[in-house]
This record gives structure tokens, sequence and C-alpha cells, in this order.
């Protein structure tokens, strides 16, 4: 177990995590048309989005995520009024991850926001394949596809638990009115894709 530290690609933004393990987080490769549409939106489908379009992701529990530094630069978008927060550095457009609203009580924490250069020994964890791969850009091989009955049977069984521990706080991205740190841009996907 080690902590992984986070870090935007010109360093304004830093964090870390409490020490993860295959056994506290999910990695998985999301190949969903919103998190695609992310990674455009903000320019970064080369450094993002694998050859299938997928976004390699892993969740963890919100609190056990500690922005250090830069926390003015968290920037926020929305794809409809009820999507997933999906927060970013804008001072370079990294991608940070996704989380629901206050009360929710994980992030996926987007493999562009980790410091490869100092995490690349931890553990995070086998990657338990690519999802939503109806979305993929170009077939993903059946080798490679993640099995949804379990890792849906993982992802639920581990955010009700996490929500059972009051996980969801501290929250580096919420206050404790509920309230994002930022208003979060409302963007409609189907115009940014026109
Ligand atoms: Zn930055
Ligand atoms: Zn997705």
């Amino acid at each position: 177990m080690s902590e992984v530290n986070l870090k935007c690609a010109c360093g304004t933004v830093t964090g870390k995590t409490l020490a993860v393990s295959s056994r506290i987080g999910t990695r998985i490769t999301c190949c969903c048309d919103d998190c695609q549409v992310f990674a455009q939106f903000l320019g970064q489908e080369g450094k993002v989005l694998d050859q299938y379009g997928g976004t390699d992701i892993l969740q963890i529990p919100v609190s056990h995520l500690t922005i250090s530094e830069g926390k003015s630069e968290i920037s926020c978008v929305r794809f409809s009024p009820k999507g997933m927060y999906r927060w970013y550095a804008k001072c370079c457009n990294t991608p940070i991850g996704n989380t629901f609203g206050a009360g929710g009580p994980f992030i996926g924490i987007i493999h562009s926001f980790m410091d490869k250069a100092t995490t690349s020994e931890v553990d995070l964890g086998k990657n338990r394949g690519h999802i939503l791969t109806k979305f993929a850009k170009t077939p993903v091989p059946e080798n490679l596809k993640g099995s949804s009955l379990s890792i849906n049977f993982r992802v639920v069984t581990k955010i009700l638990s996490w929500k059972l521990k009051g996980l969801n706080k501290p929250s580096e991205f919420f206050n404790n009115n509920a309230e994002p740190i930022c208003e979060p841009q409302i963007l409609d996907k189907k115009a940014q894709n026109s």
C-alpha cells in the first residue's frame, strides 16, 4: 500500500491520496461517450484516451484525496445539469477526476493527474478491463473487456460501504454546505460534438 502523488501537467495543482491498494480502489478503463467528450473538451484526447477511446480511472473514496497546492486552479464541467462533476486543472487542462454531488463518496481519478514519475511503482491494482465498450472508437478486443456484471457489483458495493462509512467527507471539491468549490460550467455535449 502506498500513497499516490497527484500533479497536473504544469505542476501547479498537486496533491496525494491515502495509501491505496487493489483492495480499496477499483481500476477500470471507461469508454463512455462522456469520458471521451471530457478529454476532447480539454483538448487532451491524445494524452488521456487510449486507442479505443478509453480513459484509465482509479476509483477511491473522495475523502482519501487531498489537494496540497493550486486548489484555486481547479475547475469543473458537467455535460448535463444532472451529469457527473468533471474536475480539471484549468492551468493546463489536465483532467483530475469525476465525482457525484456532495453526498457521493467516490472519485474516479484520471490517470493524467497521477504523478507517474513518483508513483510508477505504486500498486494501483490490476485494471479490471474496459467498460461501456459500445461507445469505444474502435472495437475493444474480448480479452480487454471487463466483466460488466462483476465490475458493477464491485463498484456498487464499494460505493455503498464508503457511503455508510461517511467517506464522502472531507471532500476537496465540496464545502460543508454541500456546494461545489467552483460553479460548474454546464455544457450540452451534443452541442460540443457538432
Ligand atoms: Zn496545471
Ligand atoms: Zn466514462
